[in-house]
């Protein structure tokens, strides 16, 4: 409602703006007759504007951005956070480089915090009671910014509290086929603590109830060994050998590491939240502003059955490699430097007596807090109703300078440099740019959850695109962009324009070729983009809204490391320091970043036809088609199951993306009506809208995008076909799982068909 009325307000701002417009344009010679921008006027990309933006993002400035955002830590909804929420509103609406207007809109949610008072602990108890080893409770202050009374104590955000106590085990990933196999190899998890790791699947999806669902005084604990307890066997080492190869390490670095090595301090400890679905827990698909329903605790899923605390890879490694028990299966050996058994409890000739027992106390809370967002708005000359977004997420679980700061950092650059065009009246984009800062994202994507909740119905009819630019640099090597093929196209016209960072001479496109590619039977050998997961805000966007979403960040050669996130990702060592000395000194990667994003928030909003293409969808559906057809096709045939509509429905998306594509061309050749121009965005705009389904997974919470849901079956097709086929295949025809293979069948058949329908002239029914 909110939002409402600041639009309706930044539609009287902005004609009264385009007085200014006109008068700028009088102003500079070249545009003297320039007509007053209206509905009717072709106005397009400008190369020269785009050069001049391309040109005045600043390495320096993102870099002061970036120490302002990580000099304190700013959990959300903390003092800090809301200090920002205020720095947000004040770039946004400086007078000299601001935008349009700038807001904050406040929800009240649902968080989980450890207590202050009594912190949780992980202790080895000996038979007779007494404390024998106690696993660290904080991270040690190395260099003077690792401390300090809001840097919150590591922990699983919302698991629940208690004390639990038992002979430990060890669980691999924690995942439910992970306990069945502890089961197989007889280990009775009645009242034993559970040794977890890192990785496999999502902190959400450790699954440790499945496996006793009737016994109510289990106590398990889900102790991950974090990120750098793999990172030390594996990351970290591979990571410098990377950084090194790209002569992107401070010579200081490496003996602090081997010091610390030697001494066993790196104790960083990766905090998370442990929630299973996204969005604010007591209000799901509502808004949570003051009037709406909440759930009653009691009610709400999707939270850990049992208490959890996440501990460092050297308290992981005394544990586990103190273990007695069953060898681990290979697979679920790892880089601690020693065996891992499976246990139960400990070895009598290691370090802690046979019969001690591992002590798990968490205090968690869960407490109703107000969390922010900030819009800050760039009213379209021409098409104000038509959006292009832009966001990232502000909360950090320490001083968050990677992981969400680097972003920011870029997003304040960005909305800087077009907000001093904006002022100027140098500028002003053909549809509206929205810049986002989301609150309380590391709890579970809750700020953006709850403004696509919110606005759903709007966002969905006006929402060009939506780009996220999170974690903007996790490392120097490449471009990594993750997106839905309609956005392609748009990137790589970006990515060929900019220089990239380090040595040669090549463009971010063709050093990012070198790293990702995949040969493309329309275009050959092209930089291949990664699928959108739930990592970040774009998830709402992709998965709930149907819009077409990107995320953006520079990253590893991926040849080079095993890393799976930067070593110190969610811990106290992800500081100013560490971004300027070690991870990108000069901001060069930050700056490829700005570049590459700005360059596509132009094209995205200036662009008379929208810069999506939407037959690039053609290669994945065929690609699907394909897995389907090799790899399901027997069985399914077996089933008296039949593809052929789905290859009649791919067939006709294909034919009919194709002749969209031409009209395009011939109407770009001529003078195009910008009433037509404007009726063929829309078809481009809403395809990605087409593909959703919310009652194709039920129990999926928010997945409606039927090409891009959560795929747990093996096969690489339709995800919902995948997972249903992975589900029937042992049972017999005629089960309820067959029927639902039929039924996903029909809901993808259904949606490509209705795609390929708003994609034939809108002429035609
Ligand atoms: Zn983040």
């Amino acid at each position: 409602m909110q939002w409402t009325k600041v639009l309706g307000l930044g539609l009287g701002a902005a004609a009264l703006l385009g007085l200014g417009i006109i008068l700028g344009h009088f102003a500079i010679p070249k545009k003297a007759n320039s007509p007053a921008p209206s509905i009717s006027a072709p106005q397009d990309l400008d190369l020269e504007i785009l050069e001049t933006v391309m040109g005045q993002l600043d390495a320096h400035r993102i870099r002061e951005n970036l120490r302002e955002l990580s000099r304190e830590p700013h959990l959300a909804s903390s003092p800090r956070d809301e200090d920002l929420v205020q720095l947000l509103l004040q770039r946004w609406k400086d007078p000299e480089s601001g935008l349009d207007s700038a807001e904050a809109f406040t929800y009240e949610v649902l968080l989980s915090f450890p207590s202050q008072e009594q912190p949780n602990v992980v202790d080895v108890v000996g038979p007779t009671g007494d404390i024998i080893h106690s696993c660290h409770r904080t991270e040690e202050n190395v260099t003077g910014e690792q401390g300090g009374p809001d840097v919150i104590q590591p922990y699983a955000a919302y698991a629940p509290s208690g004390t639990p106590q038992g002979l430990l085990v060890y669980a691999n990933h924690g995942t439910e086929d992970d306990f069945k196999e502890l089961q197989t190899q007889g280990i009775k998890l009645e009242g034993t603590i559970a040794l977890t790791r890192y990785g496999g699947v999502g902190r959400g999806d450790k699954d440790v109830p499945v496996i006793q669902p009737d016994s109510t005084d289990r106590h398990w604990l889900g102790c991950a060994e974090m990120t750098f307890a793999v990172a030390r066997g594996t990351a970290i080492n591979d990571l410098c050998k990377h950084h090194l190869a790209h002569g992107k390490i401070g010579l200081s670095w490496l003996p602090q590491l081997r010091k610390e090595e030697e001494e066993q301090d790196i104790s960083g400890v990766e905090r998370g939240s442990y929630y299973k679905y996204f969005g604010d827990p007591l209000t799901p698909y509502l808004p949570a502003i003051p009037s709406s329903f909440r759930l009653d605790l009691a009610n709400v899923s999707g939270f850990p059955p049992i208490p959890t605390q996440p501990i460092g890879f050297q308290d992981a490694r005394d544990l586990l490699c103190n273990l007695k028990g069953t060898l681990a299966p290979a697979t679920w050996q790892g880089a601690l430097g020693c065996h891992y058994r499976l246990g139960p409890g400990f070895r009598p000739d290691g370090n802690f007596s046979a019969d001690s027992q591992v002590n798990v106390s968490v205090y968690n809370r869960l407490e109703l807090r107000n969390s922010s967002n900030v819009l800050g708005i760039i009213h379209g000359a021409v098409e104000p109703d038509r959006y292009v977004l832009y966001g990232n997420h502000r909360d950090s679980w320490v001083h968050g300078a990677v992981d969400p700061s680097s972003g920011t950092a870029v997003l304040l650059e960005l909305s800087r440099v077009l907000g001093t065009l904006l002022k100027k009246g140098t500028w002003r984009p053909r549809r509206s740019i929205v810049f986002a800062s989301w609150g309380a994202e590391e709890f579970g994507l809750i700020g953006s959850t709850e403004f696509t909740e919110e606005f759903f119905n709007k966002l969905q009819e006006r929402t060009v695109a939506y780009i996220n630019v999170d974690i903007a640099v996790f490392a120097n090597a490449t471009l990594r962009v993750q997106g839905t093929p309609p956005v392609q196209s748009v990137v790589f016209s970006a990515t060929k324009e900019i220089r990239s960072p380090g040595p040669g001479d090549l463009s971010i496109y063709d050093n990012w070729i070198r790293y990702f590619n995949r040969s493309s039977p329309e275009y050959g050998l092209v930089p291949s983009l990664g699928s959108l997961g739930a990592g970040s805000d774009y998830a709402p966007f992709i998965h709930f809204l149907g819009i077409s979403s990107m995320d953006i960040a520079y990253t590893y050669d991926l040849s080079k490391t095993s890393a799976r996130i930067y070593p110190t990702y969610h811990t106290a060592f992800d500081t100013f320091d560490y971004v300027d000395k070690f991870l990108d000194p000069g901001f060069s990667s930050h700056q490829a970043v700005a570049q590459t994003a700005g360059s596509i928030i132009l094209r995205l909003s200036d662009s008379f036809f929208l810069p999506l293409k939407v037959s690039d969808y053609s290669e994945t559906l065929r690609s699907f088609l394909q897995a389907a057809q090799q790899d399901l096709g027997a069985l399914l045939e077996q089933h008296s199951i039949s593809l052929g509509p789905l290859v009649t429905a791919v067939e006709k998306f294909e034919a009919e993306a194709a002749a969209l594509g031409q009209r395009i061309s011939t109407l770009q050749k001529g003078s195009p009506d910008p009433l037509q121009v404007r009726m063929l965005n829309d078809q481009l705009m809403l395809l990605e809208r087409s593909f959703l389904n919310p009652r194709a997974f039920p129990e999926e919470r928010y997945y409606s995008h039927v090409l891009w849901a959560a795929r747990t079956g093996s096969v690489a097709t339709f995800p919902g076909l995948s997972n249903a086929c992975s589900r029937a295949r042992d049972t017999a025809s005629g089960s309820e799982a067959w029927a639902e293979v039929q039924r996903q069948l029909s809901i993808v058949v259904t949606a490509l068909e209705g795609a390929a329908a708003t994609l034939r002239p809108v002429v035609d029914l």
